[in-house]
């Protein structure tokens, strides 16, 4: 067991700052303060912390921490610069370190060698996308970025079925629509919210089930999206897969329904979107 009491014991800090998720305004005077009196900035990306630093006008060495370079620039920066007195400050490109974002692997290594490690609190965006979604915010389940690869995402997704707090996940724009289907075809007409552009001036909440949002006409494909879906209840059923319902329209149309009321009749049934069950018939 190790106690850090991380301000009285006058040994430098590793600084974990907050930045904003869009809006460089959203920083805090301690954010500055803390930025303004480290010896040395480290960063995912000196053009974007460059930014924010030109706004405020700071002037600090930056040097960039990358995947590739992380293990031994981590012990570089522990070994070299904080052990030798100095303070420095890690900031990502956007909202907090080590979520979704590199930096684990430095604070690791800082505890490791008994560094004081400390948090400058600022915006994360599943943070102000879950208190404004409407889903229950008393607990939620916080993912990241799902599985590229559709077989791995809807195993990974299907482990998830039963949790009961809200999900929150992070997607790349051009993967959006794609990922609001498989998360439809795993978890059914559950109420979801996508959380757009966040403190940037295009900011947009869509609040709906996710069969509305697949079938939803001009969904946004540009710009950062949080997608949050309601959690498990004991009345959700997993969901009928795609052949299942075919075979019930084909049932239908068999005892001479048309196409169209056959559709309509399976929607009821299954309590599912009639424009879902009409994409997933006309799709093979
Ligand atoms: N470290 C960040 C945080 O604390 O939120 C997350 C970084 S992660 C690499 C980037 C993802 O976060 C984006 O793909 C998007 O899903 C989400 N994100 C970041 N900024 C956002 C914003 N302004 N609006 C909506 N989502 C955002």
């Amino acid at each position: 067991m190790k106690r850090s009491l991380n301000f009285a014991n006058k040994q430098p800090i590793l600084y974990l700052v907050a930045t904003p998720i869009g809006n460089l305004k959203e920083v805090s005077f301690r954010t500055i303060e803390v930025l303004s009196s480290v010896d040395l900035i480290v960063c995912e990306d000196t053009r974007v912390t460059a930014r924010l630093l030109n706004k405020y006008k700071i002037e600090k060495p930056l040097l960039y921490m990358e995947k590739h370079n992380e293990v031994a620039l981590s012990k570089k920066i522990i070994n070299e610069i904080i052990q030798n007195g100095k303070n420095v400050a890690y900031v990502s490109d956007a909202g907090y370190p080590c979520i979704s974002d590199p930096g684990q692997i430095l604070v690791e290594t800082a505890l490791t060698n008994d560094i004081n490690v400390s948090t400058i609190s600022g915006p994360s965006a599943f943070l102000n996308a879950l208190v404004a979604s409407g889903l229950d915010s008393s607990r939620f389940y916080f993912h990241g970025f799902l599985e590229v690869k559709e077989k791995s995402k809807i195993n990974e997704l299907r482990e998830l079925f039963k949790r009961k707090e809200t999900l929150i996940f992070y997607e790349a724009p051009h993967r959006l629509l794609k990922t609001l289907e498989t998360l439809n075809k795993v978890f059914g007409a559950r109420k979801a919210c996508i959380a757009r552009e966040l403190t940037k001036k295009h900011e947009e909440y869509i609040r709906g089930n996710l069969d509305e949002l697949v079938t939803m006409e001009n969904l946004p494909t540009k710009g950062e999206f949080v997608i949050l879906v309601e959690g498990y209840n004991d009345e959700m059923q997993p969901q009928l897969d795609g052949e299942t319902i075919r075979l019930m329209v084909n049932q239908m149309m068999e005892m001479g329904v048309s196409t169209k009321d056959a559709i309509k009749q399976v929607a009821k049934t299954t309590k599912l979107n009639k424009n879902y069950i009409y994409k997933i018939y006309h799709t093979n």
